[in-house]
């Protein structure tokens, strides 16, 4: 973690931007706050330990992170981005559009088509994103606890 901030740091400081306690507190809080959180989220998080963290600070920090290739940004269509790090494994995700509930899973098959795919069109591809949208088990219309049909 701390090699991490540091390197990070650096690549900031290169791009001209000043050393700053809060948003070192930021950065720290997002890797360790795990999977997908919104500014309003992680702000809560980072005030717990430092007081004085803005909303505003938050949100260019994981903008920036963004741009470093840190973290990734996503919109589940809810109206709200969401921030995931890029030190997680790589993996896809369902997307409940009644709760908002967001599962990850890994699916090799998947993996090895899409690369095939890319493969057939000449093309090299260096990431991709796959949200699977729909109902969870919880939320499908007719759904029964049990999850019988
Ligand atoms: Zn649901
Ligand atoms: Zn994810």
């Amino acid at each position: 973690m701390k090699t991490l901030l540091r390197r990070i740091d650096s690549e900031i400081a290169a791009g001209g931007g000043k050393r700053s306690k809060s948003r070192q507190h930021v950065i720290e809080t997002f890797f360790r706050a795990g999977t997908h959180v919104t500014v309003e989220e992680l702000t809560r998080t980072a005030r717990r330990g430092s007081r004085n963290v803005g909303a505003a600070t938050v949100y260019r920090t994981l903008k920036l992170l963004a741009r470093l290739g840190y973290a990734t940004e996503h919109d589940f269509g809810e109206g709200v981005r969401r921030y995931e790090s890029n030190l997680s494994p790589h993996h896809d995700h369902l997307v409940c559009r009644k709760c908002g509930v967001v599962s990850e899973f890994k699916e090799p098959g998947i993996e090895m088509m899409q690369d095939e795919v890319a493969r057939r069109h000449g093309f090299r591809p260096t990431t991709h994103r796959l949200d699977i949208y729909g109902y969870c088990r919880r939320c499908a219309p007719g759904a029964r606890e049990d999850g019988a049909r």
